[in-house]
């Protein structure tokens, strides 16, 4: 099923917890010379705009880069996310949203390596055409691009990853980000990983995915744990207490293998501003869990240290572990979303959510997540209407000729604008589903 489309929910709080992350991912990897090899499994369009008819629909980016855009009191750790985000808008203007790709492209050095996979035709379309538009641009600024720094598949990128573990340098980030329309996603990512791992055990993955209360969200962090990974790391943001209708997201989370030891500081620092920031009500909280790999051997490893790993910051209260970290072993008792949000405290002094606040019916809230097949916007992006034209060449933008015959996997050596200023917009209407 390929109707999902991120072009309607680009900027929205679950992007900004997923790139802010990865921004900090790339900052921890550009600490060592050595070139490393950036995978995206799920790449998306790459860039976005936010007066498209997409994205403009339900104004999703007003729930997360909207809110950070004035702000003069950010984090410095998510000022860096901010200001990339804002390289892209030199009019100062909120116009353009960077998806993952366009996130690497940016904070990857000439050595690294860009692998991006995306199985939506359009989409990969457009995220070729982004790449490509950005590699004449460079080329019209006299700059030489590297031939095969960037990579763009059509194609499966669960499978795909596989080939490329472990990579020539040893040094990988991969992001694995799928719209998760199917229940079967959350199975296919543990399983993904797995392989990888067996592959690879020092890549650093990183996984992003919805917090809902269908079953195999609730249990897919605990799975993840499970997973022979020496360390991990999560995260999780959520921006109000979920509706009884079920529609919308409300929470999502950030599942890091092998994460860097720099993250969870600059996670402490930034995840009570976030839901400062963009809380909608008393359930908007946080979580940052840590552990080793739950293994016998690491949890006595942990144990004899006599440094039990705690859950941080609201998480302490929140999080399953209770104060246990990592010691909580496979097929122990999780409690309920809602009995963590009865005890959790808001980081920001605020009140807590109300025990019971968020019961829906798990199976009626997974099938209203979706959003109706009817949908059907049918309008493409169009530089030369958006308030922006002219202001910038529109050899900049996404063109939407119709696919080449035969031009696939479609391949683009990246360049990176001297100007940091967007390539494109995003692209042909299908009916979009949100995750869940
Ligand atoms: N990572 C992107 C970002 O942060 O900007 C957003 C990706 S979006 C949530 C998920 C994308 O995965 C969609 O564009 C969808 O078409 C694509 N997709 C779905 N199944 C896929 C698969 N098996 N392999 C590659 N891409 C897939």
């Amino acid at each position: 099923m390929l109707s999902y489309r991120h072009a309607f929910h680009a900027g929205n709080h679950a992007d900004v917890l997923k790139h802010f992350v990865q921004v900090q991912l790339h900052q921890y990897m550009n600490q060592k010379d050595t070139a490393y090899t950036y995978i995206d499994t799920h790449s998306g369009a790459g860039v976005y705009a936010l007066d498209s008819n997409f994205a403009t629909k339900n104004a999703e980016f007003d729930t997360g880069i909207g809110p950070l855009w004035g702000r003069t009191d950010l984090p410095p750790a998510l000022a860096e996310y901010v200001d990339l985000v804002k390289g892209m808008n030199p009019s100062g203007k909120m116009r353009y949203y960077p998806g993952s790709p366009w996130v690497a492209d940016q904070m990857t050095r000439p050595e690294d390596r860009l692998r991006l996979f995306e199985l939506h035709p359009a989409d990969s379309k457009i995220l070729a055409d982004n790449f490509r538009k950005a590699e004449a641009h460079k080329a019209e600024q006299g700059e030489r691009s590297r031939g095969r720094r960037v990579m763009i598949e059509r194609g499966d990128g669960f499978m795909s990853m596989k080939a490329l573990l472990p990579p020539p340098s040893r040094r990988a980030l991969v992001l694995i980000d799928p719209p998760y329309e199917v229940k079967d996603d959350y199975r296919k990512v543990k399983d993904a990983l797995e392989e990888a791992l067996g592959r690879f055990p020092s890549g650093m993955f990183a996984v992003w995915y919805p917090v809902l209360q269908r079953m195999e969200s609730r249990q897919f962090a605990d799975r993840l744990k499970r997973l022979p990974a020496k360390e991990w790391l999560h995260v999780t943001l959520t921006v109000s207490t979920p509706g009884p209708d079920g529609f919308g997201l409300h929470s999502s989370g950030m599942f890091i293998l092998n994460p860097p030891y720099t993250l969870e500081p600059l996670l402490r620092e930034v995840m009570p501003y976030l839901v400062k920031v963009l809380g909608k009500d008393a359930g908007a909280s946080f979580l940052i869990e840590r552990g080793t790999q739950v293994t016998g051997a690491a949890a006595a490893r942990v144990g004899a240290s006599g440094t039990a790993r705690q859950p941080v910051g609201n998480a302490r209260r929140a999080s399953p572990l209770s104060g246990t970290g990592s010691l909580r072993l496979p097929g122990q008792a999780m409690p309920t979303r809602d009995a963590g949000a009865k005890d959790a405290a808001r980081p920001d002094g605020g009140p807590v959510a109300k025990p019971g606040a968020a019961k829906v019916n798990a199976a009626a809230r997974a099938k209203r997540f979706s959003r109706p097949e009817t949908e059907r916007p049918d309008e493409r992006f169009d530089p030369t209407r958006s308030p922006d034209a002219g202001k910038a060449p529109r050899a900049r933008y996404a063109d939407e000729r119709p696919r080449v015959p035969g031009a696939r996997p479609e391949r683009a050596a990246s360049a990176r604008p001297a100007s940091g200023r967007p390539v494109a917009g995003t692209g042909p209407a299908r009916p979009a589903r949100k995750r869940g």
